[in-house]
This record gives C-alpha cells, sequence and structure tokens, in this order.
C-alpha cells in the first residue's frame, strides 16, 4: 500500500493547478453567485484534456482513471469552486453512463459537444412521487412505431434550465426490470419546463414535463434490464459528487485556516485560542478521513465503475464531511464567513445539497448497512 501520488499523477496535479490558477483564479468570486452556467470555462477544459479525462481515446476522452478525475476536480475547487462543476459534467455525471452504454451514433451526436465543452447533458431520475424510491418512477417508454412514446415528468434536475439533452430514467414496463433509459432532447416537441425555481445553493432548476415525447428506438441506452447497469455508472457521479463535496469543504477549511493566522481579538491571533485550534484540528482529521475513504473507492474502480460498497461509505463520509467543515470554517471566520464577500458561505451552502443529492446519506447508510450484514433490507412495508 502507497498513499503518495505516483510521478504522472504530481505531474497531472501540477498542469491542472496552473491551468487553474492561470485561468480560473481570476473571477472564481462572480462565477460563484452567477447563475449561468461557465460556458468559457467548459471550452477552456476541453482544450486543457479536462472535459472526458476516463473516457477512452477511442471515444475522444483522454483515457484517464477515475482518480484522475477525482484529482481534476480537487485541484480546480481548490482555485475556483463554482469550475469544479464543470469538470464534474464532463467527467462524472450521466456522460460517462453515455460513454459507456451508449451506440456509436448517439456518441458521435452528443458525446463530441459534450467533450467540447459546448453541451451539458444531464440526469432525469427523480420525479413527484418517486425521490429515494427511484425504482418506483413512473415516467414510461410506450412502443411506437419505430420508436417510443414517453410521457411523465422530472423534478430537481441539476442544469435542467441549460443542458441540451436528458438522460431519462424510463420504464419499459413494471417492476425494477422494466426500468431503462432514453435520451431526450431538451429541445424536442412534448418537452415543456415548469416554473424556475432555485435551490438553496442558488443553483437554478425547473420541473420537466414530457407530453407525449417521441423518442426514436436509436435513442434507447439502456432497454429494459438496464437498472443495475444505470446504476452502476451513477456512482461514478457520485464519486464526483463526494469529491465536490470534501473539496469545498477543504476550500472553506484553507480560507478559515488563514484568517486564523490573520485576525486578531483580545490581542491575539485566532488561532492561539486552544478553542479553536481544536475545531481545526477535528477539520482536518475528518478532511484527511474523507480523502482516503475517496481516494480509496476511486482508486479500486481503475478505469471501470467503483464498487457501490465503497462508494456508498465515500459519499455519506465526504457529504458529511464536506458539510461540517464547511460550516465550522464559517464559523471561525465569524461575520465575514457569513457574508457574502467570500466563498465560505456559498461552500456551506452547495455542501448542504450534496447531502441529498445522488443519493441522501440515509441512504447511503441503508446501502452500508446491507453490506455489513450481508443481507439485503427491503425499506418498503411487507405486502
Ligand atoms: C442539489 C440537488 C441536485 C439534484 N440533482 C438531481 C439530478 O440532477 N437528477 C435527478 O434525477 N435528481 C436530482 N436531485 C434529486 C435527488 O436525487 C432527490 O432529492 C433525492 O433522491 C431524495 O429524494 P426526495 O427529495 O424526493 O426525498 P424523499 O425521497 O422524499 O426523502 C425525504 C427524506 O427521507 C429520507 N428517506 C427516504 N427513504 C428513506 C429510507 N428508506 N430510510 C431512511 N431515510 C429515508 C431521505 O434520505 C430524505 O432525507 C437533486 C437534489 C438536490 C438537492
Amino acid at each position: 500500500m502507497d498513499f503518495r501520488y505516483t510521478p504522472e499523477q504530481e505531474q497531472f496535479r501540477d498542469s491542472v493547478r496552473r491551468f487553474a490558477g492561470n485561468h480560473l483564479a481570476q473571477g472564481a468570486h462572480a462565477r460563484a453567485h452567477s447563475p449561468e452556467y461557465p460556458w468559457d470555462v467548459a471550452q477552456l477544459m476541453a482544450a486543457q484534456g479536462l472535459l472526458g479525462i476516463t473516457i477512452a481515446e477511442a471515444d475522444g476522452g483522454q483515457g484517464g482513471s477515475l482518480l484522475d478525475a477525482v484529482l481534476a476536480i480537487e485541484t480546480v475547487a481548490a482555485v475556483c469552486p463554482k469550475s469544479a462543476d464543470v469538470v464534474q459534467v464532463g467527467n462524472f455525471g450521466p456522460i460517462r453512463v453515455l460513454a459507456e452504454y451508449g451506440t456509436p451514433r448517439q456518441k458521435e451526436r452528443y458525446l463530441k459537444p459534450l467533450l467540447a465543452g459546448a453541451s451539458v447533458i444531464a440526469v432525469g431520475m427523480t420525479e413527484p412521487e418517486s425521490g429515494s424510491a427511484v425504482t418506483d418512477l413512473e415516467t414510461a417508454a410506450i412502443a411506437e412505431g419505430d420508436g417510443y412514446r414517453v410521457n411523465g415528468s422530472k423534478v430537481f434536475t441539476t442544469h435542467s434550465t441549460h443542458a441540451d439533452v436528458l438522460l431519462t430514467y424510463v420504464r419499459f414496463g413494471p417492476g425494477v426490470g422494466g426500468i431503462g433509459s432514453v435520451l431526450i432532447d431538451l429541445k424536442a416537441p412534448g418537452v415543456r419546463f415548469g416554473q424556475r425555481s432555485k435551490f438553496m445553493s442558488d443553483e437554478t432548476w425547473a420541473q420537466i414535463y414530457l407530453e407525449n415525447v417521441f423518442v426514436p428506438a436509436d435513442m434507447v441506452v439502456l432497454r429494459e434490464g438496464g437498472f443495475k447497469k444505470q446504476i452502476a455508472g451513477f456512482n461514478v457521479e457520485r464519486i464526483g459528487n463526494a469529491a465536490r463535496s470534501l473539496a469545498l469543504g477543504r476550500y472553506a477549511y484553507e480560507r478559515a485556516r488563514a484568517w486564523a493566522m490573520e485576525r486578531k481579538q483580545f490581542g491575539r491571533l485566532l488561532c492561539e485560542f486552544q478553542g479553536l485550534q481544536w475545531k481545526f484540528a477535528d477539520m482536518k482529521v475528518k478532511l484527511d478521513a474523507a480523502q482516503l475513504l475517496l481516494y480509496r473507492a476511486a482508486a479500486n474502480a481503475d478505469r471501470g465503475f467503483p464498487s457501490a460498497e465503497e462508494t456508498a461509505i465515500a459519499k455519506a463520509f465526504c457529504n458529511q464531511t464536506g458539510f461540517d467543515v464547511a460550516n465550522d470554517a464559517l464559523q471561525v471566520m465569524g461575520g465575514l464567513g457569513f457574508s457574502q464577500e467570500e466563498l465560505v458561505e456559498y461552500c456551506v451552502r452547495r455542501c448542504r445539497g450534496w447531502m441529498i443529492a445522488g443519493g441522501p446519506i440515509e441512504i447511503l447508510k441503508n446501502r452500508i448497512a446491507e453490506a455489513v450484514f450481508e443481507r439485503s433490507f427491503p425499506q418498503r412495508p411487507a405486502n
């Protein structure tokens, strides 16, 4: 076991650090407070090879490992927290499912612009009546001619207000076995958006109504029976979510650490008060522990998908740690931490959302408990 980065990882991290310093440091604050997707950043990242890090070279990616993508997200977030979302979109989310399971035609049409930083893909799983119980989803795909008629609705979809295409979980038939996925162009006839809303993190979202949307057969990604594969791919999204939680927690910690070495009260630096020293010690322990769990899940995945158990452990711990540390950092910075002059309050708000998005912490703990007891615990009432 070796806890050091390899020379290649060091080199990669240094190159990302230089890129972030040169292109992302300036404007980091404004970017975090803008509701817009940072398209300029996406294009710069595409040119730098930071989109598609884990995607095969044959598909236009870099052929790297999941840990490389985690290193990229951390290094970018340390300079510009909002830009880490672009690394997520280009590496961890539904893009990876598309790269893994998509047909050559789907990849040609959708993957290319995604890797060029010119497009965004969103994932639509959650529905008004099926959140944690995702397999209860009702959006139906009924065979018609050379395709399917899709009816249903999706809520809370990240990037719903500016994505071009939606990897949509649909039901081809009853039960878990009836679930699969299709690609839906968000400008297609029958796609309608509800009123725009905002999360506490300031991200916008809008309910997506799918009303008799015709989906050609060649836009099916996974047919019925594809749910397990879909979730295996979704574990990559969870790793990106965990990585951002940890990275934004660390960003806030670094700001607070610098502040504690500069700000004086009662004639002493904040870092000289033991009450705050212990807070920092706790933050440091949590961040390091979370990082090890995250790296374990990512490193063991290598070029494949991470294990469900290691992903659940990493995400649950990183989500909690990111939020706790960012929140403690805010406290240490007092009124300044709570103010929008600093991005610490932004980190707290973003980290709070990741405790729910991509599988809430409680649902991840259910998954971990199943591994602990080596049995499944159905959450539904007995018939
Ligand atoms: C910032 C953000 C971004 C998101 N982005 C997307 C996206 O891009 N695409 C998408 O499809 N969805 C997205 N979501 C939705 C997210 O996946 C759901 O919010 C999540 O799955 C929980 O569903 P729910 O909100 O309906 O809560 P519910 O399922 O109603 O759960 C409410 C609470 O009860 C708990 N709970 C439920 N069942 C159990 C149980 N069996 N045991 C213990 N506790 C339980 C949950 O953990 C939660 O705390 C996003 C959400 C957020 C906050």
